[in-house]
């Protein structure tokens, strides 16, 4: 079985099964995260995915999600972020 070496922020390097993962992937992006609880502490662990470990947890048969909610909460953020910008800009005259 493919096994896929990642780190545990508690335990450090930790081996894992493909099906120990699951990737959620970015829309409309190649990138995204992925998550696994640990086998030693069992903590849930998020990592950041770029391009090429977005390819290979795909490639060894890592099982995965669309985070839409994840993607949507970042762009609802940076709307807030906008629309606070906006009122300082036009409440400042
Ligand atoms: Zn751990």
């Amino acid at each position: 079985m493919t096994t896929i070496k990642t780190t545990c922020s508690a335990c450090g390097d930790v081996e894992l099964a493909a099906t120990d993962l699951v990737l959620e992937l970015t829309p409309m992006d190649a990138t995204g995260q992925y998550s696994f609880n640990c086998p030693f502490c069992e903590i849930e662990q998020y990592r950041p995915a770029n391009e090429r470990v977005v390819a290979i947890l795909l490639a060894i048969g890592v099982s995965y999600i669309v985070g839409e909610e994840m993607v949507s909460e970042n762009e609802i953020q940076e709307f807030v972020d906008s629309l606070d910008d906006w009122l300082e800009n036009i409440t400042a005259r």
